[in-house]
């Protein structure tokens, strides 16, 4: 079943709810949140995190890894799946990361009718580790044009 598992976490922004549900559809299968709503900063995180306003989620997907999920998004998916109307941020948080472990972030930035999502990677390579650099910006225009296809060395 394509379903989110909050796993007894809260996520405060309805709109990040609805993402993941979207992105459990999409895939076909069962979404688990792993962190939502925060009161502390953990180590290696960011103390401007959208988990402290209520408006981000980590999770993982069945059945799927992390860059699997990350690229069809980023390439193909983002417009089945991003609630238009919003400015988000997604993050692919890879082995090397500064962070507690690898994990996929989603954060709601803010409402905005000119909408996109920020695919960003942290962590992928050694080099890396702690730095947050956009790799592809994509509108949220209702277009789902394929993006240039990316493999990370
Ligand atoms: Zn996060």
């Amino acid at each position: 079943m394509s379903t989110v598992d909050l796993n007894g976490k809260t996520i405060t922004d309805s709109v990040v709810k609805d993402v993941l549900n979207n992105m459990a559809a999409y895939f076909g299968a069962t979404l688990h949140v792993t962190s939502g709503d925060r009161t502390t900063v953990p180590p290696g995180g960011s103390p401007t995190s959208l988990h402290l306003s209520g408006k981000a989620a980590d999770f993982k997907i069945d059945g799927l890894d992390f860059g699997n999920i990350y690229q069809n998004l980023r390439n193909l998916g983002a417009n089945q799946v991003f609630v238009p109307g919003h400015r988000y941020e997604f993050i692919w948080h890879g082995i090397h990361t500064s962070t507690t472990g690898a994990h996929l972030h989603l954060g709601r930035i803010s409402t905005n009718a000119d909408g996109y999502v920020k695919f960003i990677m942290e962590g992928i390579t050694p080099e890396g580790s702690g730095t947050y650099a956009v790799d592809l910006q994509v509108p949220l225009n209702g277009n789902n044009t394929v993006q240039n296809s990316y493999m990370p060395q």
